[in-house]
């Protein structure tokens, strides 16, 4: 028997009380601004408790749960368990603190709901705006190109599709094999994974990335670099691009970028930068001998979301040829087409320019704190972060217990807890030790790395909320732990 057809469907997602959802609004958000207002007055992180974990392991839910308790959850097992990255004594990993306005943005942009891909509306004209003042922050001619995306790993990928594209533009239909001399690429040993990850996801291999060596300040050996491109083109392989860090992830090393800009200029070779977090400073002028050379390369990475303290995620990709840039993502696709007029006229589709079609608003946060800040602000921040990796590396210099284990140009800082007795190769395991407990004392938490097979206490400082004395409370927490560990 045929169903009944329902002539009014009753039912829909949003509350069945306004009025109620609205003032449990209001209550979520005098919660986040305490909870971000007093960051540091809590542990910079709590281990998630068993109680916590278990709370949310269950069956995907048949029955809907009241917002309030549900809201409950959240604040008992989910809130208190964060990587409290906004915390003044995190300097972990690269991550940005984000900001209160970031987060007001983000619900802002969530609440508008728009899929900022395609159609004549206002968030197209804002994404399309923050790519501009992106050009502008690094030095790009206005007829670049550029794409917002989750992150720097994300824009490196996009980055090298379109090196690829410009090294063989059959690749696109008919393959990798278009080109029958093996592509080669070409970076410093200290070069970040994602990259890697790019060149094997572009089917180029992570093989034929050519790591090249660095010198003892962890920047591109570019004689080296040279040999290995006269050395791969005699063996008949094929050279097409040079990746060069602005900021390694492990030291913040900045590689020759001129001299790298030189050379692919020679070799005829594109040159992309990764400027995850070390192209921000590129708005200093101080920064301009080793930074300005931004300016000449095909494409560039940065991450909004690090050292400009953008909500996540907020990554940038910016291309100098925006036809090649097109080209290398675009196909006409009948349900995507532009119209004349109505919703489906507007800007180019921004599905030309990447990989992803559903994009959400996150240039209203990067628009807001721009606007909000100028780009004054963010100096004075950037500035200030200099210092105080500075003071920190003095302090480190200043203490007999600690060792400064690389140069920090930057604004990462690698040390390490060396009382001098215990064997070279008890102190990776003892240094472990010590990050180990300082996290779990709640004091602070930078994260770490291996510079030459040593373990290594790694600061990355992209906060705007830490002040010179929490580095006096770190390196004081590391000592007291250190000297437990050890019995003196
Ligand atoms: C963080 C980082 C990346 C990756 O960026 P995501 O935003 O995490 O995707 C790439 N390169 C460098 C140098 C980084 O520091």
């Amino acid at each position: 028997m045929k169903q009944e057809i329902l002539l009014e469907a009753a039912q829909s997602l949003d509350p069945v009380s306004w009025s109620q959802l609205n003032q449990l609004g209001h209550r979520m958000l005098d919660d986040l601004f305490y909870y971000l207002e007093t960051a540091g007055k809590r542990p910079v992180w709590t281990k998630p408790s068993q109680d916590a974990k278990d709370s949310i392991q269950e069956p995907v839910p048949e029955n809907g749960l009241d917002t309030t308790a549900l809201y409950e959850l959240f604040a008992q097992n989910i809130l208190p368990y964060n990587t409290s990255n906004m915390h003044p004594r995190f300097w972990g990993w690269v991550q940005g603190g984000g900001t209160a306005l970031g987060m007001l943005a983000d619900m802002l942009a969530s609440g508008m709901n728009t899929n900022v891909s395609i159609g004549d509306n206002m968030p197209m004209y804002v994404d399309k705006q923050v790519v501009e003042w992106s050009k502008q922050m690094m030095g790009f001619p206005d007829t670049a190109s550029g794409l917002l995306v989750s992150g720097a790993s994300i824009a490196n990928i996009t980055a090298l599709i379109a090196a690829r594209h410009h090294a063989s533009a059959h690749i696109k239909s008919k393959g990798i094999r278009a080109v029958p001399e093996q592509l080669v690429i070409y970076g410093s040993a200290e070069t970040h994974n994602c990259v890697l990850k790019g060149v094997e996801v572009i089917g180029i291999g992570s093989d034929n990335f050519r790591k090249v060596p660095v010198d003892k300040n962890y920047r591109i050996k570019t004689d080296e670099l040279k040999r290995m491109l006269v050395q791969d083109r005699k063996a008949g392989l094929r050279p097409f691009c040079i990746v060069g860090n602005a900021g390694t992830v492990n030291t913040g090393a900045i590689d020759p970028l001129h001299k790298l800009a030189a050379i692919a200029r020679e070799e005829k070779l594109w040159l992309h930068i990764d400027g995850a977090f070390g192209a921000i400073p590129k708005l200093l002028p101080e920064f301009d001998d080793e930074l300005k050379a931004i300016e000449q390369a095909d494409s560039v990475s940065f991450d909004f979301h690090k050292w400009m303290s953008v909500n996540y995620e907020a990554g940038c990709v910016l291309i100098r040829d925006a036809g090649l840039h097109r080209e290398a993502f675009a196909s006409a696709v009948n349900y995507l087409a532009l119209h004349e007029r109505g919703i489906s006229a507007g800007p180019d589709g921004l599905q030309n320019y990447g990989m992803e079609l559903s994009r959400n608003f996150k240039a209203l946060k990067i628009w807001m704190m721009l606007k909000a800040y100028g780009l004054e602000q963010f100096r004075t921040i950037i500035r200030q972060n200099l210092q105080q990796a500075q003071y920190l590396a003095s302090l480190i210099e200043q203490e007999p217990l600690l060792q400064l284990m690389a140069p920090a140009p930057l604004n990462i800082v690698c040390f390490r807890f060396n009382p001098g007795n215990p064997a070279p190769t008890e102190l990776n395991p003892l240094n472990k030790e010590i990050l180990m407990q300082l996290h779990e004392e709640g004091i602070a938490a930078p994260t770490y790395t291996l510079l030459n097979n040593q373990y290594v206490i790694r600061v990355a400082h992209t906060n705007h909320r830490s002040r010179q004395k929490d580095f006096d409370v770190l390196v004081q927490a590391i000592i007291r732990i250190g000297n437990r560990l050890t019995g003196s």
